[in-house]
């Protein structure tokens, strides 16, 4: 049996002292044996959200993170720093990585990796563009992300993370994708995942949708089979519908 993980991705949103408010929010409205629930804030929040949360069913992850332990990297963070920041889990390879700051699947395997090294529970996400899905490539899109980022891991490992396909052209759009078309790809991640590290692992990892998840849609998502949680962008800026969300209904 999956565990649900239902995630909010702050992105660049949120203040040191507007990300509190909202954790606490959150873990207030948050009851132990729900769904996982972890939030990820921007970098300079992480500490204090994490600080906030201490203590309650809510955990804390970074939105990016090198793949060294520490060196002459100007303006990234380390997977030692994101755990001193109080994190657990990590997010790699978000679309805005890969298509705005260029991100490739070498680069998000290699941070993958230090990742688990690190301590730290990857949500590795892919997802194809809306050009790829029109040219019907979606599938032969998503194998090779989840192939690149796995192919480092052990069984175990890739049994202990989570996996996020989130089609770009639904991310932040208000264009959910339909539950035919989110089914279909997580399972065919799933059985890829089983070929490639064992079925024991493909029936164990989790596989989160993303792209436009709101209060509304949620109850549909979690329906499908293969959906074992969702991550959220903009419902998660705000605790009612993100609570919403992590209840399961609208
Ligand atoms: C995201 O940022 O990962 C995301 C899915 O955003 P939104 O929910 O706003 O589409």
């Amino acid at each position: 049996m999956r565990r649900a993980l239902i995630a909010g991705n702050w992105k660049m949103y949120k203040t040191i002292s507007a990300g509190v408010a909202l954790a606490r929010e959150i873990a207030d409205g948050t009851k132990p044996g729900g769904p996982e629930v972890v939030v990820f804030p921007p970098a300079t929040a992480l500490a204090a959200v994490s600080q906030a949360v201490k203590g309650t069913p809510v955990a804390v992850g970074g939105q990016n993170v090198h793949f060294a332990r520490e060196g002459a990297f100007t303006g990234e963070v380390s997977p030692l720093m994101l755990k001193d920041a109080g994190c657990t889990h990590v997010l790699l390879g978000h679309s805005e990585r890969r298509h705005v700051f260029g991100e490739d699947d070498e680069l998000i395997a290699r941070k993958t990796r230090a990742a688990v090294d690190g301590g730290l529970v990857p949500v590795v996400c892919v997802g194809e563009t809306l050009p790829e899905r029109e040219g019907r490539r979606t599938l032969e899109v998503v194998e090779r992300q989840v192939e690149r980022a796995l192919r480092p891991l052990s069984a175990d490992e890739v049994g202990r993370l989570a996996i996020a396909y989130e089609p770009v052209w639904a991310i932040g759009t208000g264009q959910v994708a339909t539950p035919e078309q989110a089914q279909e790809v997580h399972a065919f991640i799933r059985r890829h995942v089983a070929g490639s590290h064992g079925d024991p692992v493909g029936g164990a990892v989790r596989i989160l949708y993303g792209g436009s998840v709101k209060p509304d849609n949620i109850a549909g998502l979690m329906a499908l089979e293969d959906v074992d949680g969702v991550l959220v962008g903009g419902a998660s800026l705000e605790a009612g519908s993100f609570l919403k969300i992590v209840r399961g209904r609208g």
